[in-house]
């Protein structure tokens, strides 16, 4: 596939690859007798490696792009931090990138862009940290952004099964605008790339709706109504991270909803962008709960927005409506 964008799909294909492999190694060695439930720290290693990683791998590219991502080194580098180091310098070395300190928190600030630009990456180094430190799906997400569109998405999913012609793991889903959605072995970077696309399930009785595992994220309860209200009969499933957009997109789900919980929330880029587009060019559509487009033009937060619905189209009209005429919409400021 030859487009505009092959070089930076290379690069960021491979960049996503690195990273997963990355979190993958970390969130092996995660182990239940050894750390306790609520201790965060293969996470935090697991986060700043994978966004160090994916970060100079852009820089090394594209040297002026600037990087929307979830972490900065600053607390890193303070007294506390610090005793991370030696295990993010560890868990960075199967990238093949420097174990330096001093490179190490470089390329993490070079994702500490704010501010909107008309050319921009967004990155989530580990979206769905619950979902990682419970063993269960997580995402590296990556995306392009020109002029507020989405040129670029990537979902690294190391613990979504790969689908196509291949056993493996986990799987690579990217997406470039006009060129469609294609899967990849994480594991095998000489695969061909298999193409996929929504669901062309019409009949709601038969769609698959799925949500995130925690309720704090979206709201269950006004999920199960709206199911109800619209006769959603398929096997729900409640995932963590991306993971969610990457389903809908090849087609395992109809519906992936992200309902308020309270007022004020504002949904990040770094949540959506590699996904939006992997489902969008699968042939999906993707709006926020008033119908709007997703808008990628305000910095890290898609404050123009309010909530999530994506889904292989056929339903998401009445979607929107029995959002409203539940009164999911009157939660939102
Ligand atoms: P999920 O894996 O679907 O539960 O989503 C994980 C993401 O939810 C994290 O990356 C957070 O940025 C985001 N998040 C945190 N708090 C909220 C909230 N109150 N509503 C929606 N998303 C949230
Ligand atoms: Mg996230």
């Amino acid at each position: 596939m030859s487009h505009e964008f092959t070089r930076e799909l290379e690069i960021a294909i491979d960049a996503v690859r690195r990273a997963s492999i990355v979190c993958r190694g970390v969130q092996s060695g995660i182990d239940g007798d050894a750390i306790s439930k609520d201790d965060r720290s293969p996470v935090t290693i697991a986060d700043y490696a994978s966004q160090a990683v994916v970060c100079r791998s852009i820089k090394d590219a594209f040297a002026d792009d600037p990087i929307i991502g979830e972490e900065d080194s600053a607390q890193l580098k303070d007294a506390d931090g610090d005793h991370y180091l030696p295990q993010i310098q560890s868990a960075i070395k199967s990238s093949g990138h420097s174990t330096d300190p001093t490179m190490i928190y470089e390329s993490i600030d070079f994702g500490n862009t704010q501010d909107y630009s008309p050319r921009f990456w967004t990155i989530d180094p580990i979206d769905g940290t619950k979902g990682f430190l419970r063993g269960d799906q997580y995402a590296v997400a990556l995306a392009l952004a020109i002029d507020g569109e989405l040129e670029v998405g990537l979902l690294g999913c190391p613990n979504l099964p790969y689908t196509g012609d291949s056993s493996s793991a986990g799987t690579i889903f990217y997406a470039v605008r006009g060129h469609g959605t294609w899967q990849l072995p994480i594991d095998d970077p000489s695969a061909e790339p298999v193409q996929v696309k929504v669901s062309q399930e019409a009949d709601a009785g038969q769609m698959r709706m799925c949500e995130s595992v925690e309720s704090g994220h979206s709201s269950h309860s006004d999920s199960a109504r709206l199911a109800e209200t619209l006769g959603i009969g398929g096997e729900p499933r409640r995932l963590d991270s991306q993971a969610k957009y990457a389903v809908v997109s090849r087609g395992d789900a109809e519906i992936y909803l992200r309902l308020p919980t309270r007022p004020g929330y504002r949904e990040k880029i770094w949540d959506h962008g590699g996904g939006v587009l992997c489902v969008t060019e699968a042939g999906g559509t993707v709006t926020d709960a008033f119908g709007k487009k997703l808008d990628f033009r305000h910095g890290s937060m898609l404050i123009e927005n309010r909530g999530v619905v994506a889904t292989n189209g056929p339903l998401h009209e009445s979607l929107l409506e029995q959002m409203e005429a539940l009164g999911v919409l009157a939660k939102y400021d």
